[in-house]
Protein backbone atom coordinates (compact mmCIF):
# COMPACT_ATOMS: atom_id res chain seq x y z
CA UNK A 1 0.00 0.00 0.00
CA UNK A 2 1.18 3.01 -0.91
CA UNK A 3 1.86 6.11 2.02
CA UNK A 4 -0.38 8.11 0.23
CA UNK A 5 -3.76 5.62 -0.53
CA UNK A 6 -4.71 6.33 3.22
CA UNK A 7 -4.14 10.17 3.15
CA UNK A 8 -7.49 11.95 1.86
CA UNK A 9 -5.81 13.87 -0.99
CA UNK A 10 -6.40 13.91 -4.56
CA UNK A 11 -3.69 13.57 -6.73
CA UNK A 12 -3.20 13.63 -10.26
CA UNK A 13 -1.00 10.83 -12.08
CA UNK A 14 -1.02 12.14 -15.34
CA UNK A 15 1.59 11.77 -17.76
CA UNK A 16 3.29 9.05 -15.72
CA UNK A 17 4.14 6.31 -18.90
CA UNK A 18 2.99 8.87 -21.36
CA UNK A 19 5.17 11.96 -20.58
CA UNK A 20 5.43 13.89 -23.64
CA UNK A 21 2.02 13.27 -25.14
CA UNK A 22 0.33 16.71 -25.70
CA UNK A 23 -1.84 17.85 -23.34
CA UNK A 24 -4.47 18.18 -25.92
CA UNK A 25 -4.59 14.82 -26.74
CA UNK A 26 -4.63 13.65 -22.92
CA UNK A 27 -7.32 15.37 -22.43
CA UNK A 28 -9.54 13.96 -25.02
CA UNK A 29 -11.74 10.62 -24.37
CA UNK A 30 -10.96 9.52 -28.29
CA UNK A 31 -7.50 9.77 -27.65
CA UNK A 32 -7.92 7.97 -24.41
CA UNK A 33 -10.07 5.34 -26.05
CA UNK A 34 -7.39 5.31 -29.44
CA UNK A 35 -4.53 4.56 -26.99
CA UNK A 36 -5.47 2.01 -24.20
CA UNK A 37 -3.40 -0.49 -23.44
CA UNK A 38 -5.18 -3.61 -24.56
CA UNK A 39 -2.09 -6.47 -25.91
CA UNK A 40 0.65 -8.49 -24.41
CA UNK A 41 3.01 -6.24 -26.17
CA UNK A 42 2.40 -3.19 -25.13
CA UNK A 43 1.93 -3.88 -21.67
CA UNK A 44 4.91 -5.37 -21.60
CA UNK A 45 6.41 -1.84 -22.81
CA UNK A 46 5.40 -0.32 -19.22
CA UNK A 47 5.85 -2.94 -16.73
CA UNK A 48 7.59 -6.13 -15.90
CA UNK A 49 5.10 -8.79 -15.72
CA UNK A 50 5.04 -11.85 -14.05
CA UNK A 51 4.25 -15.32 -15.58
CA UNK A 52 0.87 -15.91 -13.90
CA UNK A 53 -0.13 -12.46 -15.38
CA UNK A 54 1.59 -12.84 -18.82
CA UNK A 55 -0.42 -16.44 -19.06
CA UNK A 56 -3.49 -14.27 -17.63
CA UNK A 57 -3.19 -12.01 -20.70
CA UNK A 58 -3.19 -14.67 -23.16
CA UNK A 59 -5.95 -16.21 -21.83
CA UNK A 60 -8.23 -13.13 -21.59
CA UNK A 61 -8.30 -13.13 -25.46
CA UNK A 62 -11.07 -15.88 -25.04
CA UNK A 63 -12.45 -14.82 -21.95
CA UNK A 64 -12.95 -11.42 -20.81
CA UNK A 65 -10.57 -8.75 -23.02
CA UNK A 66 -7.89 -6.96 -21.54
CA UNK A 67 -8.18 -2.88 -22.08
CA UNK A 68 -6.83 -0.24 -19.69
CA UNK A 69 -7.13 3.62 -20.49
CA UNK A 70 -3.81 6.10 -19.79
CA UNK A 71 -5.29 7.74 -17.21
CA UNK A 72 -6.27 4.37 -14.82
CA UNK A 73 -2.92 2.94 -16.17
CA UNK A 74 -1.10 5.45 -14.88
CA UNK A 75 -2.48 4.29 -11.45
CA UNK A 76 -0.12 1.08 -11.62
CA UNK A 77 2.48 1.37 -8.92
CA UNK A 78 5.59 -0.13 -11.38
CA UNK A 79 7.03 -1.79 -8.17
CA UNK A 80 4.22 -3.35 -6.28
CA UNK A 81 3.58 -6.96 -7.42
CA UNK A 82 0.26 -6.51 -5.13
CA UNK A 83 -0.76 -3.04 -6.37
CA UNK A 84 -4.06 -2.27 -6.06
CA UNK A 85 -5.26 -0.97 -9.10
CA UNK A 86 -3.07 -3.94 -11.57
CA UNK A 87 -5.01 -6.88 -9.76
CA UNK A 88 -8.27 -5.15 -10.66
CA UNK A 89 -7.18 -4.69 -14.67
CA UNK A 90 -4.39 -6.97 -15.64
CA UNK A 91 -5.44 -10.65 -15.75
CA UNK A 92 -4.05 -13.76 -14.21
CA UNK A 93 -3.44 -17.04 -15.12
CA UNK A 94 -6.04 -17.94 -11.73
CA UNK A 95 -8.95 -16.28 -14.07
CA UNK A 96 -8.93 -19.90 -15.71
CA UNK A 97 -9.51 -22.07 -13.00
CA UNK A 98 -13.49 -22.26 -12.43
CA UNK A 99 -14.38 -23.58 -8.99
CA UNK A 100 -17.24 -25.74 -8.61
CA UNK A 101 -19.71 -23.00 -6.90
CA UNK A 102 -18.52 -20.33 -9.61
CA UNK A 103 -21.32 -19.74 -13.05
CA UNK A 104 -20.98 -17.94 -16.02
CA UNK A 105 -24.55 -15.41 -15.01
CA UNK A 106 -24.05 -15.64 -11.20
CA UNK A 107 -26.92 -13.27 -10.92
CA UNK A 108 -29.56 -15.66 -13.12
CA UNK A 109 -29.75 -12.47 -15.25
CA UNK A 110 -30.51 -14.45 -18.58
CA UNK A 111 -33.49 -16.05 -17.21
CA UNK A 112 -34.87 -12.91 -16.15
CA UNK A 113 -34.99 -11.51 -19.24
CA UNK A 114 -38.49 -10.86 -21.15
CA UNK A 115 -36.64 -9.13 -23.62
CA UNK A 116 -33.11 -9.51 -24.91
CA UNK A 117 -31.01 -6.65 -23.12
CA UNK A 118 -33.71 -6.11 -20.49
CA UNK A 119 -33.39 -7.75 -16.63
CA UNK A 120 -37.06 -7.95 -14.92
CA UNK A 121 -36.06 -8.38 -11.67
CA UNK A 122 -37.64 -6.73 -9.18
CA UNK A 123 -41.05 -5.87 -9.16
CA UNK A 124 -41.14 -1.53 -10.31
CA UNK A 125 -37.87 -1.82 -11.60
CA UNK A 126 -35.64 -3.30 -14.74
CA UNK A 127 -32.06 -3.45 -15.56
CA UNK A 128 -31.47 -2.14 -19.23
CA UNK A 129 -28.04 -3.56 -20.86
CA UNK A 130 -27.37 -1.22 -23.47
CA UNK A 131 -23.89 -2.32 -24.46
CA UNK A 132 -21.43 -4.69 -23.82
CA UNK A 133 -18.68 -2.49 -23.91
CA UNK A 134 -16.73 -0.42 -21.24
CA UNK A 135 -13.83 2.22 -21.18
CA UNK A 136 -11.45 -0.69 -19.33
CA UNK A 137 -12.27 -4.25 -18.49
CA UNK A 138 -12.54 -5.53 -14.44
CA UNK A 139 -11.21 -8.86 -13.87
CA UNK A 140 -13.76 -9.32 -11.77
CA UNK A 141 -16.69 -8.15 -14.02
CA UNK A 142 -20.05 -10.06 -12.91
CA UNK A 143 -21.36 -9.78 -16.72
CA UNK A 144 -18.02 -11.05 -18.14
CA UNK A 145 -20.12 -13.75 -19.87
CA UNK A 146 -21.02 -10.85 -22.24
CA UNK A 147 -19.20 -7.86 -21.71
CA UNK A 148 -16.24 -7.38 -23.74
CA UNK A 149 -17.02 -9.21 -26.89
CA UNK A 150 -14.79 -11.79 -27.04
CA UNK A 151 -16.19 -14.63 -25.15
CA UNK A 152 -18.68 -17.42 -26.37
CA UNK A 153 -21.85 -15.16 -25.45
CA UNK A 154 -22.80 -11.91 -27.00
CA UNK A 155 -25.87 -9.22 -25.89
CA UNK A 156 -28.08 -8.64 -28.65
CA UNK A 157 -30.43 -5.74 -26.80
CA UNK A 158 -33.36 -5.62 -28.54
CA UNK A 159 -34.00 -1.85 -28.92
CA UNK A 160 -37.65 -1.34 -29.79
CA UNK A 161 -39.11 -4.57 -28.53
CA UNK A 162 -37.78 -3.39 -25.18
CA UNK A 163 -38.87 0.31 -25.45
CA UNK A 164 -41.94 -1.49 -26.01
CA UNK A 165 -42.28 -3.56 -22.73
CA UNK A 166 -40.81 -0.82 -20.84
CA UNK A 167 -44.26 1.12 -22.42
CA UNK A 168 -46.60 -2.15 -21.79
CA UNK A 169 -45.40 -2.51 -18.78
CA UNK A 170 -47.07 0.35 -16.17
CA UNK A 171 -45.62 -1.00 -13.05
CA UNK A 172 -41.80 -0.05 -14.21
CA UNK A 173 -41.39 3.38 -12.03
CA UNK A 174 -37.24 2.55 -12.42
CA UNK A 175 -35.08 2.12 -15.51
CA UNK A 176 -31.49 1.61 -14.75
CA UNK A 177 -29.26 1.57 -17.95
CA UNK A 178 -26.09 -0.64 -17.65
CA UNK A 179 -24.04 -3.17 -19.80
CA UNK A 180 -21.08 -2.73 -20.38
CA UNK A 181 -21.16 1.65 -19.92
CA UNK A 182 -23.58 3.56 -21.50
CA UNK A 183 -21.37 6.56 -21.02
CA UNK A 184 -19.41 4.81 -23.67
CA UNK A 185 -22.27 5.99 -26.43
CA UNK A 186 -21.97 9.63 -28.36
CA UNK A 187 -23.99 12.35 -26.21
CA UNK A 188 -26.95 12.45 -29.32
CA UNK A 189 -26.75 8.70 -29.27
CA UNK A 190 -27.59 8.99 -25.25
CA UNK A 191 -30.15 11.67 -25.44
CA UNK A 192 -31.85 9.46 -27.87
CA UNK A 193 -32.32 7.29 -25.39
CA UNK A 194 -32.83 9.11 -22.70
CA UNK A 195 -35.59 10.71 -24.71
CA UNK A 196 -37.34 7.83 -25.26
CA UNK A 197 -37.66 6.33 -21.93
CA UNK A 198 -38.70 9.99 -20.67
CA UNK A 199 -41.25 9.73 -23.29
CA UNK A 200 -42.49 7.14 -21.34
CA UNK A 201 -45.10 8.84 -18.10
CA UNK A 202 -44.70 5.81 -15.51
CA UNK A 203 -41.28 5.99 -15.78
CA UNK A 204 -40.13 8.11 -12.88
CA UNK A 205 -36.57 7.67 -12.24
CA UNK A 206 -33.83 7.04 -14.32
CA UNK A 207 -30.51 5.79 -13.56
CA UNK A 208 -27.32 5.40 -14.92
CA UNK A 209 -24.68 2.86 -14.00
CA UNK A 210 -20.87 4.05 -15.53
CA UNK A 211 -17.31 3.70 -14.41
CA UNK A 212 -16.49 5.96 -16.82
CA UNK A 213 -15.95 8.68 -14.35
CA UNK A 214 -13.11 6.65 -12.92
CA UNK A 215 -11.74 5.17 -16.11
CA UNK A 216 -12.17 7.80 -18.78
CA UNK A 217 -12.67 11.48 -16.13
CA UNK A 218 -12.25 13.13 -19.48
CA UNK A 219 -15.26 12.13 -20.88
CA UNK A 220 -17.34 14.24 -18.83
CA UNK A 221 -17.37 16.76 -20.72
CA UNK A 222 -19.34 19.93 -20.40
CA UNK A 223 -21.29 19.05 -23.41
CA UNK A 224 -22.54 15.88 -21.20
CA UNK A 225 -23.75 17.10 -18.27
CA UNK A 226 -25.65 20.01 -20.37
CA UNK A 227 -27.46 17.20 -22.02
CA UNK A 228 -27.70 15.03 -19.20
CA UNK A 229 -29.32 18.07 -17.13
CA UNK A 230 -32.26 17.64 -19.14
CA UNK A 231 -33.63 14.20 -18.58
CA UNK A 232 -33.70 14.67 -14.63
CA UNK A 233 -34.24 13.31 -12.35
CA UNK A 234 -31.44 11.15 -13.27
CA UNK A 235 -29.08 9.71 -11.52
CA UNK A 236 -25.10 7.72 -11.85
CA UNK A 237 -23.93 5.11 -9.58
CA UNK A 238 -20.24 4.95 -10.44
CA UNK A 239 -18.44 2.05 -9.25
CA UNK A 240 -15.00 1.90 -7.57
CA UNK A 241 -12.95 0.44 -5.36
CA UNK A 242 -9.52 1.54 -3.99
CA UNK A 243 -8.67 5.30 -2.88
CA UNK A 244 -5.98 5.70 -5.55
CA UNK A 245 -9.16 5.68 -7.90
CA UNK A 246 -10.22 9.37 -6.88
CA UNK A 247 -7.58 11.80 -8.61
CA UNK A 248 -7.66 15.58 -9.11
CA UNK A 249 -8.97 14.61 -12.88
CA UNK A 250 -11.94 12.53 -11.36
CA UNK A 251 -13.09 14.77 -8.47
CA UNK A 252 -13.30 17.35 -11.48
CA UNK A 253 -15.22 15.42 -13.42
CA UNK A 254 -17.78 14.02 -10.13
CA UNK A 255 -17.87 17.79 -9.46
CA UNK A 256 -19.88 18.57 -12.97
CA UNK A 257 -21.78 16.14 -12.76
CA UNK A 258 -22.82 16.80 -9.22
CA UNK A 259 -23.02 20.80 -10.54
CA UNK A 260 -25.36 19.49 -13.37
CA UNK A 261 -27.37 18.30 -10.49
CA UNK A 262 -27.13 14.71 -10.87
CA UNK A 263 -27.36 12.78 -7.49
CA UNK A 264 -23.97 10.64 -7.19
CA UNK A 265 -23.65 7.09 -5.63
CA UNK A 266 -20.59 4.52 -5.99
CA UNK A 267 -20.81 0.93 -5.93
CA UNK A 268 -17.89 -1.09 -4.56
CA UNK A 269 -17.08 -4.85 -4.50
CA UNK A 270 -15.12 -6.17 -1.97
CA UNK A 271 -11.86 -7.31 -3.42
CA UNK A 272 -9.20 -9.61 -1.80
CA UNK A 273 -5.84 -8.15 -1.50
CA UNK A 274 -7.36 -4.93 -2.83
CA UNK A 275 -10.15 -3.25 -0.34
CA UNK A 276 -10.16 -5.84 1.98
CA UNK A 277 -9.58 -3.37 5.00
CA UNK A 278 -11.43 -1.43 7.12
CA UNK A 279 -8.58 1.82 6.50
CA UNK A 280 -8.81 1.45 2.92
CA UNK A 281 -12.41 1.74 3.04
CA UNK A 282 -12.50 4.29 5.08
CA UNK A 283 -10.06 6.34 2.82
CA UNK A 284 -12.47 5.35 -0.07
CA UNK A 285 -15.91 6.32 1.37
CA UNK A 286 -14.53 9.84 2.62
CA UNK A 287 -13.04 10.77 -0.50
CA UNK A 288 -15.96 9.52 -2.28
CA UNK A 289 -17.78 12.24 0.64
CA UNK A 290 -15.52 14.92 -0.42
CA UNK A 291 -16.80 14.44 -4.46
CA UNK A 292 -20.33 14.46 -3.26
CA UNK A 293 -20.93 10.64 -3.73
CA UNK A 294 -22.68 8.96 -1.59
CA UNK A 295 -21.56 5.26 -1.07
CA UNK A 296 -24.25 3.22 -2.02
CA UNK A 297 -23.37 -0.57 -2.00
CA UNK A 298 -20.58 -2.37 -1.01
CA UNK A 299 -21.03 -6.07 -2.84
CA UNK A 300 -19.57 -9.23 -1.69
CA UNK A 301 -17.93 -10.43 -5.28
CA UNK A 302 -20.63 -12.37 -6.91
CA UNK A 303 -19.82 -16.38 -8.01
CA UNK A 304 -18.23 -15.93 -11.46
CA UNK A 305 -16.27 -17.74 -13.09
CA UNK A 306 -12.37 -17.38 -12.35
CA UNK A 307 -12.69 -15.12 -9.33
CA UNK A 308 -11.97 -17.32 -6.41
CA UNK A 309 -8.35 -15.46 -5.93
CA UNK A 310 -10.14 -12.36 -5.97
CA UNK A 311 -13.03 -13.13 -3.36
CA UNK A 312 -12.88 -12.52 0.48
CA UNK A 313 -15.11 -13.94 3.24
CA UNK A 314 -18.44 -12.81 3.69
CA UNK A 315 -17.47 -12.32 7.22
CA UNK A 316 -14.91 -9.83 6.14
CA UNK A 317 -17.59 -7.43 4.59
CA UNK A 318 -19.35 -7.72 8.04
CA UNK A 319 -16.53 -6.81 9.77
CA UNK A 320 -15.99 -3.26 7.42
CA UNK A 321 -19.35 -2.26 7.90
CA UNK A 322 -18.69 -2.52 11.86
CA UNK A 323 -15.61 -0.73 11.64
CA UNK A 324 -17.42 2.13 9.99
CA UNK A 325 -20.92 2.38 11.87
CA UNK A 326 -20.47 4.61 14.19
CA UNK A 327 -16.48 5.30 13.67
CA UNK A 328 -17.57 7.81 10.67
CA UNK A 329 -20.25 9.87 9.44
CA UNK A 330 -23.62 7.97 8.79
CA UNK A 331 -24.14 9.65 5.10
CA UNK A 332 -20.50 7.24 4.44
CA UNK A 333 -21.49 4.03 5.42
CA UNK A 334 -22.27 1.57 2.21
CA UNK A 335 -24.94 -1.47 2.52
CA UNK A 336 -23.03 -4.83 2.43
CA UNK A 337 -25.29 -6.53 -0.10
CA UNK A 338 -24.80 -10.40 -1.63
CA UNK A 339 -26.71 -10.47 -4.51
CA UNK A 340 -28.20 -14.21 -4.01
CA UNK A 341 -26.84 -16.33 -6.42
CA UNK A 342 -29.02 -17.63 -9.70
CA UNK A 343 -31.13 -14.63 -9.38
CA UNK A 344 -32.31 -13.52 -5.73
CA UNK A 345 -31.62 -10.28 -5.77
CA UNK A 346 -29.43 -8.10 -3.55
CA UNK A 347 -29.80 -8.92 -0.48
CA UNK A 348 -28.45 -7.12 2.55
CA UNK A 349 -26.19 -8.15 5.57
CA UNK A 350 -26.00 -6.13 8.69
CA UNK A 351 -23.52 -7.08 11.52
CA UNK A 352 -25.71 -8.00 14.09
CA UNK A 353 -26.48 -5.78 16.73
CA UNK A 354 -29.46 -7.38 18.27
CA UNK A 355 -28.42 -9.57 21.44
CA UNK A 356 -31.83 -10.34 22.42
CA UNK A 357 -35.25 -9.68 21.88
CA UNK A 358 -38.58 -10.75 23.01
CA UNK A 359 -40.42 -10.28 26.77
CA UNK A 360 -41.08 -6.78 26.22
CA UNK A 361 -37.95 -5.63 24.97
CA UNK A 362 -35.15 -5.53 22.58
CA UNK A 363 -31.27 -5.71 24.43
CA UNK A 364 -29.07 -4.23 21.89
CA UNK A 365 -25.10 -3.77 21.44
CA UNK A 366 -23.95 -0.11 20.04
CA UNK A 367 -20.95 0.40 18.29
CA UNK A 368 -18.93 0.44 21.44
CA UNK A 369 -20.11 -3.17 22.54
CA UNK A 370 -21.91 -1.47 25.26
CA UNK A 371 -25.44 -2.84 25.79
CA UNK A 372 -28.59 -1.59 26.13
CA UNK A 373 -32.13 -2.57 26.59
CA UNK A 374 -34.89 -1.15 25.16
CA UNK A 375 -38.03 -1.49 26.20
CA UNK A 376 -40.66 -2.68 23.38
CA UNK A 377 -43.69 -0.68 23.99
CA UNK A 378 -46.58 -3.01 23.57
CA UNK A 379 -49.35 -1.90 21.39
CA UNK A 380 -52.37 -0.66 23.04
CA UNK A 381 -55.27 -2.60 21.99
CA UNK A 382 -57.74 -1.01 19.14
CA UNK A 383 -60.87 -0.94 21.96
CA UNK A 384 -58.63 0.71 24.45
CA UNK A 385 -57.84 3.21 21.80
CA UNK A 386 -61.25 3.83 20.98
CA UNK A 387 -62.66 4.15 24.54
CA UNK A 388 -59.77 7.01 25.00
CA UNK A 389 -61.45 8.38 22.12
CA UNK A 390 -64.65 8.41 23.93
CA UNK A 391 -63.41 10.11 27.03
CA UNK A 392 -61.66 12.63 24.98
CA UNK A 393 -65.02 13.72 23.03
CA UNK A 394 -67.16 13.46 26.38
CA UNK A 395 -64.10 16.13 27.95
CA UNK A 396 -64.66 18.65 25.06
CA UNK A 397 -68.51 18.03 25.49
C1 LIG B 1 -29.20 -4.03 -8.93
C2 LIG B 1 -30.34 -4.25 -9.77
C3 LIG B 1 -31.39 -3.32 -9.83
C4 LIG B 1 -31.39 -2.06 -8.98
O1 LIG B 1 -31.49 -2.38 -7.62
P1 LIG B 1 -31.49 -1.24 -6.51
O2 LIG B 1 -31.46 -1.97 -5.20
O3 LIG B 1 -32.75 -0.45 -6.71
O4 LIG B 1 -30.29 -0.40 -6.73
C5 LIG B 1 -32.46 -3.60 -10.65
N1 LIG B 1 -32.51 -4.73 -11.38
C6 LIG B 1 -31.53 -5.65 -11.33
C7 LIG B 1 -31.66 -6.89 -12.13
C8 LIG B 1 -30.41 -5.44 -10.53
O5 LIG B 1 -29.42 -6.35 -10.50
S1 LIG C 1 -17.03 -1.34 -15.77
FE1 LIG C 1 -18.69 -2.65 -14.95
S2 LIG C 1 -19.49 -3.76 -16.74
FE2 LIG C 1 -17.48 -2.93 -17.32
S3 LIG C 1 -16.01 -4.54 -16.89
FE3 LIG C 1 -16.10 -3.26 -15.06
S4 LIG C 1 -17.64 -4.24 -13.75
FE4 LIG C 1 -17.94 -5.07 -15.83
Amino acid sequence: MRANDLDPTFISHAPGYWSGEAAENWNDHRWQLRNRVDSLSELEQRLNLSDVERAGVLLAGTKLAMAITPHFFNLIDQDDPDCPIRRQVIPRIEEGWNAPEEMADPCGEDSHMPVPGLVHRYPDRVLFLVTDRCASYCRYCTRSRVVSGVGEQHLETQWEPAFKYLEKHKEIRDVLLSGGDPLLFSDDRLDKILTRLRSIPHIQFVRIGSRIPIFLPQRITPELCAMLKKHHPLFISIHTNHPRELTTEVRDALGRLADAGIPLGNQSVMLRGINDNVEVQKALIHKLLMCRVKPYYLYQCDLINGSSHLRTAVAEGVSIIEGLRGHTTGYAIPQFVIDGPGGGGKIPINPNYVVESGSGKITLRNFEGEIFDYPDPTLIPQRDFLKLQELALDLAR
